[in-house]
């Protein structure tokens, strides 16, 4: 399985497409703004494998900002919102509060919708983007992608309740290995966040996903078996908060 996946952004998109709905269970493909979600769902129709979400990335704000009401309206309709979120590094921290209006949009329809289930982008950010949350209880869940903060962020998230996606990239840095280990087991899912994500200079797919099991079973000090186990278990979770249509209700959120 795969959480987080920017399957439309391969070079060679439809044959990702084709190869991951026979190679994986359940992909999540967010999107980074309501246009490119609309584009994207014409081209490769969400099915019983490939959940497509409505987004607005962070990193692109400023430039449109202006799609905010088509996205909340794509809300009303999908379980899922994604990719969403605050990006507090240099590169993007000019454009901060304009990221905390969407995102302060996005929750608080989320509220008002009866819950969603959001992919977040945290960068540099996982202090406000935890306030945002606790802001708006109600929300749903949140499942903080890529999570690179520090030790005391990632336990406030995991006391709030926060799930978190996981990827071969982060887990090829120390710092990656260090915030997994400190993960709640049982709110841990696979994300390949390809083809953005690399190692060794290539595009993570997204039926590599699968292979954080061998290294969080190092990390957790667990038998690989185990870890295979627990993470299809969390997936199959999530992936059923994403199938309900009718709000979500989760202790935590
Ligand atoms: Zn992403």
């Amino acid at each position: 399985m795969d959480f987080h996946c920017h399957l439309d952004l391969y070079p060679d998109a439809r044959k990702v497409y084709v190869e991951a709905s026979d190679r994986v269970e359940f992909v999540w493909l967010v999107t980074t703004s309501p246009r490119a979600f609309a584009a994207t769902s014409k081209v490769l129709p969400a099915s019983e494998r490939i959940f497509i979400s409505p987004g607005l990335h962070p990193e692109v704000a400023d430039k449109k900002f202006g799609e905010l009401e088509m996205l909340l309206s794509q809300m009303e309709l999908y379980s899922g919102v994604g990719e969403v979120g605050l990006d507090g590094s240099s590169r993007y921290k000019q454009h901060f509060e304009l990221q905390k209006n969407i995102f302060q949009s996005v929750l608080q329809h989320s509220v008002t919708l009866g819950g969603r289930v959001l992919s977040i982008h945290s960068r540099s950010s996982a202090k406000e983007v935890l306030g945002l949350l606790e802001a708006h209880s109600g929300f749903g869940v949140a499942v903080l992608h890529w999570f690179t903060d520090s030790p005391s962020q990632l336990s406030r998230a995991k006391e709030m309740g926060c799930w978190f996606s996981v990827g071969p990239a982060m887990l090829a840095s120390a710092n990656g290995r260090r915030l997994a280990g400190q993960m709640p087991r049982d709110r841990v899912v696979p994300e390949s966040d390809g083809p953005f994500a690399k190692v060794r200079g290539a595009s993570v797919m997204p039926w590599e996903a699968a292979t954080v099991a061998v290294k969080l079973a190092e990390i957790w000090g667990i038998q690989r078996k185990e870890s295979e186990l627990l993470l299809r278990a969390n997936g199959l979770r999530l992936s059923r908060y994403l199938a309900s249509s009718d709000g979500i209700h989760v202790s935590g959120g």
